[in-house]
């Protein structure tokens, strides 16, 4: 009987989402983002099934990660890497052909003297007030690269899930005059939403992300997405409890009227979030159940009165995939569907499907 909480990978529904950004970018071409294992996926496996399906250029957050990348792909796509990279890391980054999204006048200067030019990226802040250069810099950082110029400038939507709201047009005319100081340089500007705010928002290189795994919240969002991890917990217990009784800790957990519960292999312990306390759910057959009381360390209770009869130890209940949806399991939490992925914590036994 299993006991331990599974999350079953899908490369293939990871393949066929980045096909359809790609399709989705037109004459964009579409990048994977692949940072934080590949928002929980597993980056070896899911950057082999991106290139598979022909992606050729993966972004990661971490020098780390890019080495990490570069050793399951090897040699060919593109590896930028947005945290930049700090002094003494220039070596070991070039020498595996991984580019930095240089984000200060500081670490572009030490990239130029430690690799003596390299292939980088820029990235310049356009309103998020984040990460980059400021804008008013453009000019200053276009004299300084001479010939060697970056081969991608970057800039990143504060707002890109938001179609109407107006800073997505202000930080894009902010780019378009970056831009204009590095003539012939690609560029890279949208991420998973910002492929629906229009042609003219994308720039050369897509940046999708939460996408290709099966999430994401903007409401301009016209791609049926496929499920790319579904994570299955299973029912240690199961028990019938009166009306009057409650469940957990604090009793918080209220009945409405004589009730089976069933205890599933869960908790925060394995990164689900805490905050699903009598507000999340699991699917137990197609019967939605609700989760009554506090989410534990490593419990979780279910109300499977609806499906009392296949309430069973050993069954699994999903609590993320085709029916339990991510954004909708992490709006009742309070979260979005990238701190549920990424959360997954190692308890959690990965199954990667063929
Ligand atoms: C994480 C990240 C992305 C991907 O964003 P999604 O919303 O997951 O598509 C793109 N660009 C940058 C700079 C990021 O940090």
């Amino acid at each position: 009987m299993q006991t331990r909480p599974r999350a079953t990978i899908r490369p293939k529904a990871i393949a066929a989402n980045w096909q359809a950004f790609a399709r989705r970018a037109g004459a964009a071409q579409a990048g994977a983002v692949i940072k934080a294992d590949a928002y929980g996926t597993g980056l070896a496996s899911t950057a082999r099934a991106l290139a598979g399906a022909g992606c050729r250029t993966f972004f990661v957050a971490y020098g780390f990660e890019a080495l990490a990348a570069r050793q399951a792909l090897g040699p060919g796509p593109d590896i930028y890497v947005f945290h930049g990279a700090g002094p003494g890391e220039g070596q070991a980054l070039a020498a595996r052909d991984c580019r930095p999204v240089l984000n200060t006048l500081e670490s572009h200067a030490v990239w130029l003297q430690e690799t003596g030019g390299a292939p980088y990226a820029l990235h310049f802040d356009t309103g998020m007030n984040r990460l980059g250069l400021r804008p008013e810099t453009a000019v200053e950082v276009a004299g300084r690269v001479g010939h060697h110029a970056p081969r991608l400038l970057l800039s990143h939507y504060a707002c890109a899930d938001a179609p109407g709201h107006a800073l997505n047009v202000r930080q894009l005319k902010a780019f378009h005059q970056i831009a204009a100081q590095f003539p012939g340089v690609a560029t890279s500007l949208a991420n998973t939403a910002g492929h629906f705010l229009g042609p003219d928002h994308l720039g050369d290189v897509t940046r999708p992300g939460i996408g290709l795994y099966g999430g994401g919240t903007s409401p301009a969002c016209d791609i049926a997405l496929a499920a790319a991890v579904v994570l299955h917990a299973p029912i240690l217990a199961v028990s019938d409890v009166p009306a009057d009784e409650t469940v957990g800790y604090g009793a918080s957990g209220v009945l409405s009227g004589p009730a089976r519960l069933a205890t599933v292999a869960l908790g925060y312990g394995d990164g689900f979030p805490r905050s699903a306390g009598n507000s999340g759910f699991g699917y137990l057959g197609n019967v939605r159940c609700r989760i009554i009381g506090r989410v534990s360390m490593d419990l979780i209770t279910l109300d499977v009165s609806a499906a009392a009869g296949l309430a069973k130890p050993g069954a699994l209940v999903e609590m993320i995939g085709d029916k339990a949806g991510l954004e909708d399991q992490a709006a009742c939490a309070g979260t979005l569907g990238y701190e549920l992925l990424t959360g997954m914590g190692p308890r959690i036994e990965r199954v990667i499907e063929n």
